[in-house]
């Protein structure tokens, strides 16, 4: 929860909040994504006059699968974000603020904010590493452990130049 009773009152004022705070699993598609450990939010929010400006903070690790090679590893989330909470009696006033979340008490709960925020910053897909060699598209290998001999068989001959230069020989 945050209590913002005093911030509210106080235009031009800033204050900063940080709690550390259990997610339950996100639903993404067919996939859910657990988080490791209880997610980290800081926020410096400040007083407009028309609204609580918050720049905040948010660090966290997810359990995800690398799209690569398969393997589960630990994704490690760690971004800023801005945000604007507008207390009910303006928002009804000014429709231009459509992505605001809005307010009607001094105290209340963001999570379900945090979690919009952290879905937005989730890269399409996950890999474990930039060196992540992945599976053998033909028999599975993970060459990441293991070489294979199937990969270049498919390769046509006038091609076999350019794969040599791409593996930067
Ligand atoms: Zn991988
Ligand atoms: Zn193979």
């Amino acid at each position: 929860m945050l209590n913002v009773a005093e911030l509210r009152r106080t235009v031009g004022g800033t204050e900063n909040f940080f709690f550390r705070e259990d997610f339950p699993p996100l639903q993404l598609g067919e996939s859910k994504y657990f988080f490791q450990s209880p997610i980290e939010v800081h926020l410096t929010v400040n007083n407009t006059g028309k609204s609580l400006f918050v720049e905040g903070r948010i660090n966290g690790g997810l359990e995800v699968m690398c799209s690569k090679c398969l393997k589960n590893f630990s994704y490690q989330m760690s971004f800023d974000f801005e945000d604007e909470f507008i207390p009910e009696k303006y928002y009804v006033e000014n429709h231009d603020d459509n992505d605001a979340f809005v307010f009607d008490k001094d105290e209340f709960s963001i999570d379900e904010r945090i979690q919009e925020h952290i879905l937005l910053h989730l890269p399409m897909r996950f890999i474990c590493s930039d060196s992540c060699q992945g599976l053998c598209p033909q028999c599975g290998t993970d060459l990441n452990l293991n070489s294979c001999t199937c990969v270049d068989n498919d390769i046509d001959p006038r091609l076999a130049i350019l794969s040599k230069w791409n593996k930067g020989v």
